[in-house]
């Protein structure tokens, strides 16, 4: 079993260290929010009283951060403690630039590094079901790979540094347009008179088919599991698929891919959670285009 150091321990990161508990790992924890540091104690995590304090010894770091600017902050801490060929592994969602330059910076402290964005939510994380999409060497991802199986079913290995957050905000930029469209579809059968169940019953077995439809439905009744018939609680916030959609934007700005829908659906969420909706299902857009019509 690993000594593992966890950087960021809160709505995703705490379940994740708790599931690595749970697997036998001996794991301490840092996180900047105390009351956050003593609900992952609860779970078993040794509380740190920094970053530095954590990585000591550890054969493997791990941080679940907000954004790129945290997570190079935080790596420059934990590389600074870090014995050498420590593998460190970024879970976070962040810019393809950030995760470059965290991955240039473990190098040069001769460390091993992964950048493993998730996704599956806070729901995946506590059942330990995510799916961890990375980037980096063979070399890490060989070492890599049994932490992460106590964490999540999947782990694909996608390429080399940065290809992990790549995947991960291009598949995050297809679903916020595909869950757009859907959403558009049950509008118009709204106003064609076609009940919900109808289009589903068709859309969900021919060419509309997609995961926002068959797995995720925006509105009430199809797929009882979906965030509408919960009153469109999280699930996936909207905050978060923005978040995702700006980071496409992104790199699509500094790679010079064309992505005009994906540039329409990230001006969508924005207005919705400008609309007060940023804790909201992402599945609940659904009523801005109700609303619009
Ligand atoms: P969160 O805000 O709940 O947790 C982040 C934690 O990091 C906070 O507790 C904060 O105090 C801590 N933190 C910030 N800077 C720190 C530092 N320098 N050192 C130590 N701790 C620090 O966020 P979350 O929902 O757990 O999301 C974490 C990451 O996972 C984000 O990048 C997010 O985009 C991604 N993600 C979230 C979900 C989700 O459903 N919540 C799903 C997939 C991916």
């Amino acid at each position: 079993m690993a000594r593992i150091a966890f950087i960021g321990l809160g709505n995703m990161g705490g379940p994740m260290a708790a599931n690595l508990v749970k697997a036998g790992h001996d794991v301490l924890g840092f996180d900047l929010a105390a009351p956050v540091l003593k609900a992952a104690e609860q779970s078993g995590v040794k509380p740190a009283s920094h970053a530095s304090q954590a990585v000591k010894d550890a054969e493997i770091v791990i941080s679940m951060l907000p954004q790129g600017r945290h997570v190079l902050t935080a790596w420059t801490d934990i590389l600074q403690t870090a014995a050498q060929d420590t593998l460190v592994i970024d879970c976070s969602t962040i810019d393809v630039e950030s995760s470059r330059k965290a991955h240039e910076m473990a190098k040069a402290a001769s460390c091993l590094s992964l950048d493993a964005p998730v996704s599956g939510g806070t729901g995946g994380a506590s059942a330990g079901t995510l799916t961890f999409m990375a980037g980096g060497s063979a070399e890490a991802f060989a070492k890599a790979k049994p932490i992460l199986e106590a964490m999540g079913k999947k782990i694909v290995h996608c390429g080399e540094a940065g290809a992990g957050q790549a995947a991960k905000i291009c598949n995050n930029m297809i679903l916020g347009i595909s869950m757009i469209g859907v959403c558009e579809g049950f509008v118009l059968a709204e106003k064609l008179g076609l009940s919900h169940q109808a289009l589903f019953d068709v859309a969900s077995t021919s060419s509309g088919q997609c995961w926002a439809i068959n797995s995720y439905c925006p509105v009430p009744g199809p797929v009882p599991t979906s965030p509408a018939n919960n009153g469109y609680k999280p699930g996936f916030a909207a905050a978060l698929m923005l978040k995702d959609l700006r980071l496409s934007q992104e790199a699509a700005l500094a790679s010079g891919a064309s992505t005009p829908l994906g540039a329409e659906a990230a001006q969508l969420f924005a207005l919705f959670e400008k609309l007060g909706n940023g804790g909201r299902d992402f599945s609940a857009i659904i009523e801005m285009f109700r609303e619009k019509a």
